[in-house]
């Protein structure tokens, strides 16, 4: 039997990308592909999930869904409705401008792979360039190259990797850490046709030289960024007491030592 590969995103069911990616994946052969995308474009979702309204999916065709719902969502009804056996890798994107750095908090397609990590499968986000000369075509192999090579020996568990891809992808690739994305902070106050104000969240990107190492760093360079992610958020060196000014009138219990 095949394994599955389980593909969503946050660009909605319409995306090219998503269908470049999901043809690229079927033209190798590598594996059964079920796409379940949202219904229509939740970037900046993050990892939002319908709990108080019903969801309703759509087929589009053998394999092919969409759900009224966010990335998130499509991941948990993908995996625990849709699929017949587990997926094997978990793949969102590829999504039409880059998650780096402090994206991965905010962005849809990175939340839609976190999902399938948090449920145990393998998965990886991948993130292009936005611009008009982006070439998703060349982008492809290193895709599937990833994809390969993530059915052939897995990833460790709470790992989710996140991938961005330059406006051209060749052959080079770089392991990489989160690195500082800086937008324009704004909220620009406009007035609506009845003279109320309104307001836009969010400005452009600002440029700012990237960290060596970065995955700023790597796609700025026109290398693919590959950025290992773990799902367990503990700052475990903040673990300890002694690196706390004690509370006043309270003591610190020392969980792991009462254990013993
Ligand atoms: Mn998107």
């Amino acid at each position: 039997m095949k394994p599955i590969i389980l593909i969503s995103n946050d660009d909605g069911i319409a995306s090219p990308n998503l269908r470049s990616l999901a043809a690229a994946i079927e033209r190798a052969g590598i594996a059964d592909v079920l796409i379940i995308a949202p219904e229509r474009e939740r970037s900046a979702a993050s990892h939002a999930i319908t709990l108080h309204k019903p969801v309703r999916i759509r087929q589009h065709g053998p394999g092919w869904y969409s759900l009224s719902g966010t990335p998130a969502d499509c991941v948990y009804v993908g995996i625990l409705k849709l699929c017949p056996r587990p997926p094997s890798v978990v793949v969102s994107g590829i999504n039409r401008g880059y998650n780096l750095g402090s994206d991965v908090f905010y962005s849809g397609t990175v939340a839609a792979a976190v999902e399938g990590g948090l449920r145990g499968a393998p998965a990886v986000a991948f993130s292009i360039d936005p611009s008009p000369e982006r070439d998703v075509e060349a982008s492809l192999p290193f895709c599937l190259a990833l994809i390969a090579s993530i059915l052939d020996t897995g990833l460790p568990a709470k790992i989710v990797l996140n991938v961005n891809l330059p406006v051209k992808a060749g052959s080079r690739y770089a392991w990489t850490r989160l690195g500082e994305r800086s937008y324009r902070d704004d909220v620009a106050e406009r007035s609506d046709p009845r003279g109320e104000p309104y307001y836009w969240i969010g400005g452009g990107v600002a440029s700012s030289q990237p960290q060596p190492g970065t995955d700023c760093d790597a796609v700025t360079r026109g290398i693919v960024s590959v950025t290992p992610l773990h799902l367990d958020l503990t700052a475990q060196e903040m673990l300890s007491a002694e690196k706390h000014p004690p509370l006043d009138g309270f003591e610190h219990v020392s969980l792991e030592r009462q254990k013993q």
